[in-house]
C-alpha cells in the first residue's frame, strides 16, 4: 500500500503549490514563465540597439520611424532599408524584399530575428557556414526593407506582465486589420485574440505599413510569426492557394525551403488549409491580392509546447540559450536562402504587379 500513499500525499502537495499560485494571482491562473531578459532586449531597447546598427553602416543601412495616429493613439514605426549602392530607394532595376517582425507583441523572437538579420547584412555577424562572397553576389542584387518591431505598443504591455497579449497597445489585432476580407467571424472567433478593429486600416500601425508596402512595391513580402514552425502562402482567408504561375513557384520554393532548412518538418501551403482556422483581414493576403506582390509569405519560426496554455512567454519563445540560437541560426540561413533563390522565381517581366 505504500504506493498509493506516496501518490495520494504527492497529489496534496501539488494541490497545495497550485493553490498558493491561484491564490497569489489573485484569479484562477497557471504559472507563468518570465521575460528573459538576459536573452531578450525591451522593444525600445532593440530599436534603439538597430539604430546605432544603422549608423555604423550608411554604406549599406538607413533608417526612418514613420509616425501615425487616429483619435489619441499614436504609433511609431521603425524601418530600415539594406542596399548596397548607397541610393537603394531609387534603383528599380533591383529585386525589392519587405519583411515585418513583432507584428504580435507577444511573439518577442520574431524581433530578435531581425537584429540578427540586420547584424549579418552589416557584415558585424556571420553565420556558421555562410559564403560570404557568394552572399555578397546574392545581396548586390537586392534592396532590402525590414521593419523590426511593427508593434511597439503591444510589446510595452507584454513587457509590463501582460505575456499572452498578442494585439497593439488598444487591444486590436494588426494582423485581422487590413482591407481583404475584413471582419469576418469564425464559430471559434476568440475576441480577446483577434479583434480586428472598428474597420479596415482603423490602426495606426496598419496604416504605416500599407504605406510601406504600397511605395516600396516590393516583390517578395514575409510575415515573421512564432507559434508554430511554418513556411505559408495565401490564403489566410480560405482554404486554398492562388491559381497561376506565380503561386506555383512560390510553392516550389517553400517547399525547397522547409526541406533544406526546416528537416522537412515545418507546415507548409495555404496559412486557412494550414493552421487549422481561417484569418480574415490579414497582411500577407492583402500584399497578394491588393498591393499584387508575386511571393507574398508568413514563417511561423518558433513551435513552443501548446499544452502549457496561458504560460505566453514559454508557448511563443525559446527560454533557454542554445534553442534561442538554434532558432536565430535556422531562420536566418531560410531568409539568406530566400534572399538567393526567391529572386529566380519572379519573373520581373511578368505583368503581375502591374494588373
Ligand atoms: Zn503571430
Amino acid at each position: 500500500m505504500a504506493g498509493p500513499f506516496l501518490l495520494s500525499s504527492s497529489f496534496l502537495y501539488l494541490l497545495a503549490c497550485f493553490s498558493s499560485v491561484y491564490a497569489a494571482a489573485g484569479r484562477p491562473r497557471r504559472f507563468q514563465t518570465p521575460i528573459n531578459h538576459d536573452l531578450y532586449h525591451s522593444g525600445t531597447g532593440l530599436i534603439e540597439k538597430i539604430e546605432s546598427l544603422v549608423h555604423r553602416h550608411p554604406d549599406k543601412l538607413t533608417v526612418e520611424t514613420l509616425k501615425s495616429g487616429t483619435e489619441g493613439y499614436n504609433a511609431d514605426v521603425t524601418v530600415v532599408t539594406y542596399g548596397q549602392s548607397g541610393k537603394q530607394s531609387d534603383d528599380r532595376s533591383k529585386i525589392r524584399i519587405l519583411i515585418g517582425f513583432g507584428q504580435h507583441s507577444r511573439e518577442l523572437i520574431t524581433s530578435e530575428l531581425a537584429l540578427r538579420i540586420l547584424s549579418i547584412l552589416s557584415e558585424e555577424q556571420f553565420l556558421p557556414g555562410m559564403d560570404r562572397a557568394s552572399l555578397n553576389g546574392t545581396l548586390e542584387n537586392l534592396v532590402i526593407k525590414v521593419v523590426p518591431l511593427e508593434n511597439l505598443n503591444g510589446r510595452k504591455l507584454v513587457e509590463a506582465g501582460e505575456l499572452c497579449e498578442r494585439r497593439n497597445g488598444r487591444r486590436v489585432d494588426l494582423n485581422r486589420n487590413w482591407g481583404i476580407d475584413w471582419g469576418r467571424k469564425e464559430k471559434d472567433y476568440d475576441p480577446d485574440e483577434e479583434y480586428p478593429g472598428t474597420a479596415p486600416f482603423s490602426e495606426p500601425e496598419t496604416q504605416i505599413m500599407r504605406e510601406v508596402a504600397t511605395s516600396f512595391n516590393p516583390h517578395i513580402w514575409v510575415n515573421v510569426h512564432s507559434g508554430t514552425a511554418a513556411l505559408f502562402m495565401p490564403y489566410d482567408h480560405k482554404k486554398s492557394t492562388p491559381d497561376g504561375l506565380p503561386s506555383q513557384r512560390t510553392r516550389a520554393l517553400i517547399e525547397e525551403l522547409n526541406m533544406v532548412h526546416c528537416h522537412g518538418r515545418c507546415k507548409t501551403g495555404s496559412g486557412g488549409a494550414s493552421v487549422g482556422y481561417l484569418a480574415h483581414g490579414t497582411a500577407t493576403d492583402y500584399m497578394y491580392d491588393v498591393v499584387r506582390v508575386p511571393m507574398s509569405l508568413t514563417f511561423e519560426i518558433f513551435a513552443g509546447d501548446k499544452t502549457l496554455n496561458e504560460d505566453c512567454f514559454r508557448m511563443f519563445n525559446p527560454v533557454d540559450q542554445t534553442t534561442f540560437e538554434r532558432v536565430l541560426n535556422q531562420w536566418c540561413a531560410t531568409l539568406l536562402a530566400l534572399f538567393k533563390l526567391g529572386p529566380r522565381e519572379i519573373d520581373v517581366h511578368s505583368n503581375y504587379m502591374e494588373q
